[in-house]
Formats: C-alpha cells, sequence, structure tokens
C-alpha cells in the first residue's frame, strides 16, 4: 500500500474487502517488523459505509464473530488474538462535546501496543487525533459508488 490511495467501491462487499485488505496490510507490516499506525480513523456522513469497513477489517484481523455497531456503547472489545491482543471499535456518533470524548481514556487505548483501534466519526477526537493513524475517508457517497481514501505518514 501507497502512503496515499483512493479506491472507489461500488457496493458494500467492495468496501468490506477494502477493510480487509487494510487490516491483512497492518498485519503483515507487523509480522515483518515495519511500523505500521495501529489506530485507523474513519471519517465519512452517515450511511458512508464506516461500520461496513470496520466489519471487513475486523474479519481481517481473524474476528469470526459479527461485529455490531457500538454507537449506543460507544465502545466495544474484541478479543482478536492473532497479531494483537484486541480490537477496539469506537463510534463517536453521539459523543460533540470534547469533554464527553475526552471522559473516554481514549488516549490511554491509542498507546495499548496489544490493541488496534478503530474510531468511526474520528474528526470529533479534536485535539486527541494521535499522530500516528491510518486515515480512511469518504471523499465522495453517490448512490452505492463510494470514494475512499486511505492514508498514513509513514
Ligand atoms: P456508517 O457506519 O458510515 O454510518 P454503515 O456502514 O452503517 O455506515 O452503512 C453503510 C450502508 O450503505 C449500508 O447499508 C451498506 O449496505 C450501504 N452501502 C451501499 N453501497 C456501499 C458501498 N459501496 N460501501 C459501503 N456501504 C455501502
Ligand atoms: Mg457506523
Amino acid at each position: 500500500m501507497d502512503n496515499t490511495q483512493t479506491i472507489i467501491t461500488n457496493n458494500a462487499k467492495e468496501t468490506q474487502k477494502l477493510g480487509e485488505e487494510l487490516a491483512a496490510y497492518i498485519i503483515k507490516g507487523r509480522k515483518e517488523g515495519t511500523v505500521v499506525p495501529h489506530i485507523v480513523c474513519l471519517y465519512g456522513e452517515l450511511g458512508a459505509g464506516k461500520t461496513v469497513f470496520t466489519q471487513g477489517f475486523a474479519k481481517g484481523l481473524g474476528l469470526t464473530s459479527r461485529l455490531v455497531s457500538p454507537t449506543f456503547i460507544i465502545v466495544r472489545r474484541y478479543d482478536i488474538n492473532l497479531c494483537v491482543q484486541y480490537l477496539y471499535h469506537v463510534d463517536l456518533y453521539r459523543l460533540h462535546k470534547i469533554e464527553d470524548i475526552e471522559a473516554l481514556s481514549l488516549v490511554e487505548l491509542f498507546k495499548d501496543q496489544h490493541a488496534i483501534v478503530v474510531v468511526e466519526w474520528a474528526e470529533r477526537l479534536g485535539r486527541l487525533l494521535p499522530r500516528k493513524r491510518i486515515d480512511v475517508r469518504w471523499e465522495a457517497v453517490v448512490d452505492d459508488t463510494r470514494t475512499i481514501t486511505i492514508s498514513y505518514e509513514r
């Protein structure tokens, strides 16, 4: 994967596949000892496909159980026990105030090298946005077509 890559998907399955591929890329990086961020930040409107992407990502990490949107509980943890111990799926949709987001202690999660963290509505993180991260941005949502850019600083 290049530093920045733009992909167009035409259905949910393709977006899920993209999530799976990103997970595979992270696992490969870890195995080879290259530094790949373990925080994945998703930015896109409601219904863009952030949760669909995360479902594929979790599958790529080896999760066999169903990943459900954590919209109401904000943070959901899954046992992975593959290259990392846990996957944390965070959905900030319902939180608008930075104080409420700070109260989640996400910074502690971000520091956890045994975890991979996916954050939906990552723009809400404000000053908590970690520097080392992979950004996944929905540039355009038209009918079933999604234009998605994945990027990170090496
Ligand atoms: P978000 O988490 O961004 O609010 P979801 O992943 O929950 O969005 O929902 C995305 C919806 O859009 C799903 O109903 C999915 O089937 C539909 N969809 C249609 N085309 C696509 C696509 N190309 N990629 C992802 N989802 C798509
Ligand atoms: Mg969602």
